[in-house]
């Protein structure tokens, strides 16, 4: 309950949090929401000494449309993506899934930057970014880069994001109008983390599936861009041999733990099942 002690920082731009971060080195942690790092300080298994607190960067904050592109500042609450008219209409799934996470309070508070950039396995909206082509802007000492959603992850609580560097945006490809999409996922109570969980995003034209993109949550040691049981779908009619095989497709990549959400062998099966419904649900959502 009692987190280590530290130094309170609070810069208002993005060079200045940089700056900091250069000088404090692996000494210093960023704070979004803090719904996932003080948790953490709390138990000791983060004890940074200096804390470097983003809520004061103004440009970090809000949801617009650039271009084809969706962007969304790494400081935007799950509260505000929740409730966002943009992307209701845009991009539907980001909403739905951002209903599925935590609760109202950690909503308030929780960013979605922080839960892409923290890199656990649990976290939601990794998966949907990666089944949404995203790419999260990382701004270091050097300028900004961008990195895909889909090469992001590296294991668990380790990512592409470099010590001196600051998530500031992600950036979605506007999905076409008229696309399916569908979170589901699996758990044992509000707030808790998936036991498994899969994002679908598919176009369907004359009945017959243009595209299709997959992603898996919490059965790996990182979330999971499921290339091929997408590309199963693709040029069919979405019917079950070619459900079917997506859902095998799936299930083979996946290498859950098993923990109090169950043995592995059945996180895998209900990552399956996941996908069975999620696909059903974006097909009837699309058109
Ligand atoms: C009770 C409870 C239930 C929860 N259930 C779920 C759930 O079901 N699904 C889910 O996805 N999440 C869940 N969460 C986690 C919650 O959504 C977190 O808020 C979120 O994962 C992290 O966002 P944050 O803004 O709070 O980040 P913080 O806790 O402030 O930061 C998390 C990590 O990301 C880093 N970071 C944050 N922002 C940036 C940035 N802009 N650039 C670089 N690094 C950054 C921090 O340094 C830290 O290492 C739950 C949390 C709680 C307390």
């Amino acid at each position: 309950m009692i987190p280590g002690s530290f130094e309170y920082h609070r810069p208002e731009s993005v060079d200045g949090a940089i700056a900091l971060l250069n000088e404090h080195g692996d000494e210093a942690r960023l704070l979004a929401g803090g719904h996932s790092l003080i948790p953490m300080m709390k138990l000791r298994m983060a004890v940074p000494s200096h804390i470097v607190d983003l809520q004061a960067i103004d440009s970090l904050h809000g949801i617009s449309e650039d271009g084809g592109e969706l962007v969304i500042g790494a400081l935007t609450t799950q509260h505000e993506v929740l409730i966002s008219d943009l992307l209701a209409r845009k991009c539907p799934i980001i909403p739905e899934a951002a209903a599925l996470i935590a609760d109202p309070q950690v909503r308030y508070c929780g960013t979605i930057g922080g839960n892409v950039a923290n890199g656990d396995p649990g976290n939601d909206m990794p998966a949907i970014m990666q089944a949404l082509g995203a790419r999260f802007r990382a701004v270091g000492p050097n300028g900004s880069r961008d990195i895909a959603a889909r090469d992001y992850y590296e294991a668990a609580y380790f990512t592409e994001l470099e010590e001196n560097e600051v998530l500031t945006q992600i950036r979605i490809p506007t999905p076409a109008a008229g696309h399916g999409a569908a979170y589901e996922k699996q758990k044992r109570k509000i707030g808790d983390y998936a036991t498994a969980a899969a994002a679908v995003i598919l176009t369907v034209e004359s009945g017959r599936c243009t595209s299709a993109s997959i992603a898996l949550t919490n059965v790996a040691s990182t979330p999971l861009y499921a290339e091929a049981a997408a590309g199963a779908l693709v040029g069919t009619d979405l019917g079950a041999d070619a459900v079917d095989t997506a859902v095998r497709l799936a299930e083979e990549i996946t290498e859950p733990t098993s923990d109090g959400r169950g043995p592995a062998d059945f996180r895998t099966h209900v990552a399956g099942i996941m996908v069975r419904r999620a696909i059903a649900r974006a097909q009837k959502n699309a058109g």
